[in-house]
Formats: C-alpha cells, structure tokens, sequence
C-alpha cells in the first residue's frame, strides 16, 4: 500500500515467491496426471531435494510444522511430561497439550534465548520422558551439553526447528541433533511452501513409522496401525518447494546482508543490544531481534509503536511467554520465579523487519527511526 508520503506499510517479513510462470509447467503436469496428494511425484523429489540441500538423511514432508511436531511425539511414543522452553510460538506447547503431556517450562540462556541446560536437570522427574528445545531465531542450542542430560536420564530428545532451515552448525546440518528436528515452511519462514513442514528424522524404519503416521496410520490398503492423522503435504506445495528451493542461496544471502546492514549501523546506538551469532555456525538469518535495554531513549513499547505509527510492523517475538497464556499459566512451572531470563528477554525484544525484498530505503527507514 502506498501512502501519500511515498512510504510503504514494512512487515517483519515478506513472503519469497518465484515468478508466477515458473509455477505454471508444475501445474500443468498435476493437472495432466491429475495426482494432487498421497506421496506423489513432486512430494517425492522435495523429499530427496530437502536431504540433499539440508544434508540429512531421512525427511518426511507435512501440511504443516504443528502436525509434524504432534506426530513426532506421537512417532516416539512420548508420554507424562516434556522439558521445553517458554521462550517460542505457542506451537511449541500446544503440540505437547495435543498428545496430553505435561509441558515443564525451564529457563532460557540470558546469551543464546535457548534452554538453560544448567537448568534442565532440576526440571527431571520420574514421569519426564523427552526434552523439546527450540532452536530460537535457528541460532544453535547447546546441543552436546543437552544431549548428554537426554542421554544420562533416558530421555528423548526432539528439536522444533522451525526456524532453523539451513543452518550449518560445525560444519554439519544442525537439524541432525537429537531423536527428530521438526522444520516449519510456512509463509513467514525462511523457505516456505505456502504452509509446510517436515520432520527429519536419522533411519528408514522410523521415516516409514511417520509416513504411516501422517496418512491415518495406513500400512496398505487393509492395515491400519495407529489413530494416525491427516498431516500430508500436496503436490501444489511440494512443486511449489522445489521452485523455491532453486532461489534458496540466493535468498540467506540477501537476510546475511540485510543483518550485516542492521548491526553496523545500530550496534553503537546506546540502549541498543543487536543479538550475534554463534560461533561455528552458518546462521540463516531468519529473524533480526534487538534488546531494548532501560538506558535507550523510550521503553520497548514505545518505540514498538513509535515503528507502527509510523507503518513499520514489526514484532514482540516472543512476547508473551508461552507460560503466560491461559492454558499454560496455572503450571507450577510457569511462575514468574521460575522464568527470570525469560521475563527479561520478552520484555526487552524486538523483531526488526528482515526478508530479501527489503529495500535500502526501507532498511534506512527502519534504522533511522531506532538511531534518533
Ligand atoms: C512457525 C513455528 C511453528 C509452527 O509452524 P507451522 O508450520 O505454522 O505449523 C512451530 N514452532 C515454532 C518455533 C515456529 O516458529
């Protein structure tokens, strides 16, 4: 929408998209072999293209990242209660509430905004049966240190990934930590299939588990093997993944930029805290949160609305906790005691507008409004 003064409305992101026509052969060949789901020919080479892009060795294609993280508590036969981080999109939890587990909120790491693993072990109890870490803004957890806990009590480890698409950490795909890492393509994330996800997971029998899971637990024509569910992709979102997976280098490039652009230029303005990288990683940019601390000119909230009132969106992630929503908040877990950094981080982050088609002006009008 343009406006009388030239300016546009900016989002915190913009959906990629590939030239329409592009899309147009992938239509026309579902249209002549008339498969439209069911593990059809697109969903079956976006499943080899994702391993091969993503370096990993097993992935089964979803509607969408809820239904994937569902299924993969489900897939694991996870139970009781589930270590996870109030620090996230409320699908985080929800997925847990949807297969009746108790979700156990721990704190998060003042540095990295993921699991405190200092503060996992505390959480345990006899009925723990899986941690699920996010791999907030896809900057890495510490993924050796929970590992071990998972690996001392017994329990499952299951990351939500969704915002970790791509990302290499030591040189290895991050998204093969763990029992499973789930992945969201949904428009706002980095590689999107209109709505989609995946969940990775490291062997064929348990991918063939999932891919029963997310067809009504159908084993064949006869068999059926679980209450599963209806969490399969289309063949219009799976074409649509492998038209976007073409531009995918292309698009980190342009968030790298954009990030680069955002530190230079605001890491010195006081009040200011621009969030860093991890050592080791080939981060994805995928989100570009700054900490508005208490000696920068306005509070958080106003400069949240000084940025709409002047038509720039962006977002409080994560502001509300998790644990502060009504279905969450009666949990011991929950207290506000029991979540400091957390607290602290949500009260203080912003979300700044980063996706390949911001342009100069608007990467200027967006700084410009945060420096004076
Ligand atoms: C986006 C997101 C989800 C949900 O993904 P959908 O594909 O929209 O279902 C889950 N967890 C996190 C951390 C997310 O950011």
């Amino acid at each position: 929408m343009k406006k009388a003064d030239g300016n546009s409305s900016i989002y915190v992101t913009q959906p990629v998209l590939p030239p329409l026509e592009e899309f147009m052969p992938y239509l026309e060949k579902i249209w002549a072999n008339k498969i439209l789901t069911n593990s059809g020919p697109f969903h079956h080479e976006l499943e080899q293209a994702l391993c091969d892009y993503l370096g990993v060795k097993h992935l089964c294609l979803f509607a969408n990242a809820t239904i994937a993280l569902i299924t993969a508590l489900q897939s694991l036969r996870i139970n009781g209660e589930v270590i996870t981080t109030p620090y996230s999109f409320v699908a985080t939890a929800h997925s847990l509430l949807w297969n009746g587990i108790k979700p156990v909120f721990v704190d998060i790491d003042p540095l990295t905004f993921n699991l405190d693993p200092g503060k996992i072990e505390a959480a345990i109890t006899p009925q723990t049966s899986a941690i699920m870490p996010v791999h907030c803004y896809g900057r890495p957890c510490d993924v050796d240190r929970i590992q071990k806990i998972a690996d001392n009590y017994g329990l499952k480890l299951i990351y939500d990934a969704a915002h970790a698409f791509g990302v290499q950490y030591r040189g290895d795909s991050l998204l093969n930590c763990g029992d499973m890492s789930i992945l969201s393509f949904h428009a706002t994330k980095v590689f999107n299939t209109f709505e989609g996800g995946a969940i990775v997971c490291p062997d064929l029998k348990t991918k063939q588990h999932i891919d029963h899971l997310k067809n009504f637990g159908f084993v064949d024509e006869v068999t059926v093997v679980a209450p599963g569910i209806n969490g399969k992709m289309s063949e219009f979102n799976a074409a649509l993944g492998l038209l976007q997976l073409k531009e995918i280098d292309a698009v980190l490039e342009a968030r790298q930029k954009i990030a680069t652009q955002y530190r230079q230029k605001l890491e010195n303005v006081s009040g200011i805290t621009c969030i860093h990288d991890i050592a080791d990683t080939k981060p994805n940019n995928s989100y570009f949160p700054i900490l508005v601390e208490a000696d920068y000119v306005m509070s958080r909230d106003a400069l949240f609305q000084k940025l709409r009132e002047h038509e720039i969106y962006a977002r409080r992630y994560f502001y509300p906790l998790i644990s502060d929503f009504p279905m969450y908040r009666g949990l011991v877990s929950a207290a506000h005691s029991n979540l400091p950094v957390a607290r602290e981080i949500a009260s203080k982050v912003i979300c700044l507008p980063i996706y390949p088609g911001l342009s100069e002006e608007e990467l200027d009008r967006v700084i410009d409004l945060i420096v004076c």
